[in-house]
């Protein structure tokens, strides 16, 4: 079960693996298949 995550922008609920994109190069892009908000500074646990 992957946790849900809500958009800040919709509030529509998607699980982390629909919305999260993992980037090559560590970073991690956030993205709202509801209203294709877009959010590129998200912090991961890993610091
Ligand atoms: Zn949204």
């Amino acid at each position: 079960m992957l946790p849900k995550v809500q958009c800040p922008k919709c509030h529509t609920e998607a699980e982390l693996d629909q919305v999260l994109t993992a980037q090559s190069n560590q970073n991690v892009i956030y993205r709202c298949q509801n209203c294709s908000y877009e959010c590129r500074d998200i912090h991961t646990s890993k610091g």
